[in-house]
């Protein structure tokens, strides 16, 4: 299977970890967006968010806490954006679920 996060997961390509437990792990985006730019990722293959079925329900809630429990680790619990891409239309590249944590600067809204 060609999905570059997985091998990140199995420390095959290097990142700069910063959050793992059994269900999730985080690491800094290569080509950050903001003074501070993380990605939260499953351990399980799920392309992306529009894919996770019923009995996935509690990865996708495991990231969310995840994400949370990691601006908190980073003091960033006040001012962070989180955004998930959803197909390459909406911006998606790597194809293995990821929320985008955000925070450093001034955020537009809309977005993007
Ligand atoms: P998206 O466009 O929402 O699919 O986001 C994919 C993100 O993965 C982008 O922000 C990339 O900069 C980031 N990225 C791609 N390759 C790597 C890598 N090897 N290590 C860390 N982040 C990466």
């Amino acid at each position: 299977m060609d999905d570059l996060f997985l091998k990140i997961i199995d420390r095959e390509v290097p990142a700069n970890i910063i959050y793992e437990d059994e269900i999730a792990l985080a690491f800094e985006d290569i080509n950050p967006q903001a003074p501070t730019h993380i990605l939260v990722i499953p351990k399980t293959h799920i392309p992306k968010l529009s894919d996770a079925d019923s009995s996935q329900k509690d990865i996708l809630g495991h990231l969310m806490w995840a994400t949370g429990e990691i601006a908190r680790q980073l003091d960033i619990e006040d001012a962070y954006r989180v955004v998930v891409n959803n197909g390459a239309k909406a911006g998606q590249s790597v194809f293995h679920l990821h929320l985008h944590i955000l925070s450093g600067r001034v955020f537009s809204w809309p977005p993007g």
